[in-house]
This record gives C-alpha cells, sequence and structure tokens, in this order.
C-alpha cells in the first residue's frame, strides 16, 4: 500500500485483536485513511466491499497490534559506544542514527517506541522524520531527561538543582513537544553518579509529579533503588523504569519485599528492560570491558528480582533500553522472552506490549489493539503468541498506520 491509497482491505486467517480475545478466527478489516474503520468477523469478504479496493490476503497468518518499546534511546548507537563519545555527534548525526534505529525497530513489529531520553532538538527531529517516512516506528518522545546536577544523563540536557527548576524544565520540555515527562530518580550508568544513589529528594520528585500532571503527561520515573522506588511512589509516581533494587555490594542483596507490596498495592507499573544486561553478556567480554563484569553480577540479580516482583503481583510493560550500552532496536521480541522466562503469562507479556504499554503513554484509544478507529498497526505471525512467545521473532508482515512495509 502507498499513501495514494486511502482504503485497504486485509484478510487475517487468525485475527487477535488484543491479549485477552478468545481464540483468533478469521476476519476482514477494513483499513481508512491509516485508522481501522471495520472488523468483520468471519472468513467471507464483505458482499458490500467494492472488488476495486486494494486487498492484502494474510493467508493462516495470526495478525496482532503492532508492538510497543516502551524505553528507547533513539539518538543512541547501541554498540557500546560511552556518553562522551555520543555527545560528541553532531545534531544531523544524531537525527540520522534515530531515524535509522526506527526503521530497525519497526522491521522487527515494533510500530512504537517511546523515547525515554535525548537531546531535545535530535528526539524531536527523528519523530517528525520517522512519523513522514512509511518504514519507520512511530516514536513518542521525553526529550532530555530530568536530573540531579551532574545525574545520571545530564549530558542530555536536563540537569535541576531543585524543585522549582524542575518544574521548569518540564513546563519548557512540554512546550518544546515532549509527549512524556522522563525524571531520574536514582543514579546510574553516568560515572559519578552510580545507581544506588538517590537523583532527587521526595519533595521535589512531588513537584516533578505536579507539574507533568497538570499539563497532562505521563511521567516515567527511573529508579534503580529500592529507597528511590519507595521515594517515587511516596511522591505520587506509578510508572518506574528499570525498577532495579541495586547496592553498592552489588551482591543481590538489596531486593525489598515492601517496595514490591507497594508497587502492587498502588498499582505502580515497572518497565523492567532486561535487554540491556542480557545483550551486555552477548558480547565478548573483551569488547564489553568493565561494563561486562559489572553486569555478569548484575544480571542474575536482575532476573531473579524481576521474578519476585511478578510473584508480588506488580505490573509490567516492555521495554528494552535499545541505544544504551549494546542494546539494539529490534531486541523487544527477545525483551518478551525473558519477562515470561521471570514467570509472567504469556498474555500478561503480550499486553505488557501492546494494551498496557499503550495505556501507560495515555495512548489506549489510540494504539495498542486492533478496534475501530485505532491507528492501524499490525503484525502478522505464524502462530499466536499466547501459546508460542517465539512466534513474535517471527514476523510476516508490518503496518503502522495502514502502511504494509514488510
Ligand atoms: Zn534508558
Amino acid at each position: 500500500m502507498n499513501r495514494s491509497n486511502d482504503v485497504l482491505a486485509v484478510f487475517a486467517g487468525r485475527l487477535r485483536t488484543d491479549p485477552w480475545a478468545t481464540d483468533p478466527g478469521p476476519a476482514w478489516l477494513l483499513i481508512r485513511d491509516g485508522r481501522f474503520a471495520a472488523i468483520v468477523p468471519g472468513p467471507t469478504r464483505p458482499a458490500e466491499w467494492p472488488a476495486a479496493w486494494p486487498t492484502l490476503d494474510l493467508g493462516k497468518a495470526v495478525v496482532l497490534p503492532g508492538l510497543v518499546d516502551s524505553h528507547v534511546h533513539l539518538t543512541e548507537s547501541g554498540d557500546g559506544a560511552g556518553e562522551e563519545d555520543s555527545a560528541a555527534r553532531t545534531l544531523a548525526e544524531k537525527v540520522e542514527l534515530g531515524v535509522e534505529n526506527a526503521r530497525i525497530a519497526l522491521r522487527a513489529g515494533v510500530t512504537t517506541v517511546a523515547d525515554c531520553g535525548g537531546p531535545a532538538e535530535a528526539v524531536l527531529a527523528v519523530r517528525a522524520r520517522a512519523a513522514a517516512l512509511p518504514d519507520r516506528a512511530r516514536a513518542v518522545v521525553s526529550t532530555p531527561p530530568i536530573t540531579s546536577v551532574r545525574g545520571h544523563g545530564w549530558r542530555f540536557g536536563g540537569e535541576a538543582a531543585d524543585a522549582g527548576q524542575a518544574e521548569e524544565l518540564v513546563a519548557r520540555f512540554v512546550a518544546a513537544g515532549a509527549d512524556f515527562v522522563k525524571v531520574m530518580a536514582s543514579g546510574g550508568g553516568t560515572a559519578g553518579a552510580p545507581p544506588w544513589e538517590p537523583g532527587f529528594p521526595q519533595d521535589t520528585l512531588r513537584a516533578l509529579a505536579g507539574k507533568a500532571a497538570t499539563l497532562g503527561r505521563p511521567l516515567k520515573v527511573h529508579c534503580l533503588s529500592a529507597d528511590s522506588m519507595r521515594a517515587a511512589v511516596a511522591a505520587g509516581v506509578r510508572l518506574i523504569e528499570h525498577g532495579k533494587f541495586r547496592t553498592a555490594a552489588e551482591d543481590g542483596g538489596g531486593f525489598d519485599p515492601a517496595v514490591a507490596d507497594l508497587l502492587a498495592r498502588t498499582g505502580t507499573v515497572v518497565c523492567p528492560t532486561l535487554s540491556v544486561g542480557h545483550h551486555v553478556l552477548a558480547v565478548p567480554p573483551e569488547v564489553a570491558g568493565e561494563a561486562g563484569r559489572m553486569w555478569r553480577r548484575r544480571h542474575p540479580h536482575d532476573l531473579e528480582h524481576l521474578r519476585r516482583l511478578v510473584d508480588s503481583g506488580v505490573r509490567m510493560v516492555s521495554g528494552t533500553d535499545a541505544g544504551w550500552r549494546f542494546t539494539p532496536f529490534d531486541a523487544l521480541p527477545n525483551e518478551l522472552r525473558l519477562m515470561a522466562g521471570a514467570g509472567m503469562t504469556n498474555r500478561d507479556v503480550l499486553a505488557a506490549a501492546t494494551t498496557d504499554a499503550a495505556a501507560a503513554l495515555g495512548m489506549g484509544d489510540a494504539i495498542g489493539r486492533i478496534a475501530p478507529g485505532h491507528q492501524a498497526d499490525f503484525i502478522a505471525v505464524d502462530a499466536d503468541p499466547v501459546d508460542d512467545l517465539s512466534a513474535l521473532e517471527r514476523i510476516q508482515a508490518v503496518a503502522r498506520d495502514g502502511l504494509v512495509v514488510r
């Protein structure tokens, strides 16, 4: 389909509209102006649909909503480049990189990515370029993460010394076009800001949560320690990135069951980003260097801690942290496999990548399911992922806004 066709009829041998639908059966989909206009169950093309309409027959394939990667960094390379090298790229280089990364994501069935931090000008340009090209994932973006002075990710341009400055940054980034707000409530990989150290005190987190709510923007908060999660939830945050329990000892002893219960009780959603450790460990040790030594200790603890969060009833959305360290932009299917390995059901995993991810971004009525009025984002695979998650690694077709690109 190209942009001159405003109508497309699609036959799906097995249509899965969302993770909770009963077993998929045959259906016809009508796409008009980039959105699903009608869903007609059954094998027979509706008689009133003109034969002249362009038609895509997906045969026996299982058709389901396009996937959402809730945590990426489009303007980062995912090849192990350090933060200084990355910051030294020109604006044009960052934009080219981001637009190419959006192409790689879409080919993997990821029709929407949420950019969780990058330089404002570059990220906004990537969002616009990706939207205008048919074969790129849709980008929703936060622009720079708001962080303490010389805190984790400060090179992206979002440092705030106090609550007042933090609120000003939220207002400025939203005015510039940010779809959501990203905040660092703990340290991370940035030198001088280790993960177990706090980012902002609770009053600043509360001010940030209030400002984001006033401006009607979702708030995603990076937390790598139990204390940072406790402070974030107390400040009103309900969407946590990473959700790790790091300590200076890196011995896995930081898990706090009270925090797990708090997250479950408050309905706080966690995006566990397991791909970072997985892909650091997948490159040769001499290439991974110090990161490899660090993650060899961390990753097994991360998997165990996620299992305990799942056991506690904490809800998850799926994100890879693509672009960061060695994480590629087609990593989401493998991330979903890791989440299932931590004890999530396939239905919950699929919800984490579709309906729940869309809702967390405030886009539940636009993406994440196949329903009339939703953007016509879909993928076709050879088996129902509710029975066999690995089907998501065998993408047969991808469409974003009704444009079939694969
Ligand atoms: Zn990240």
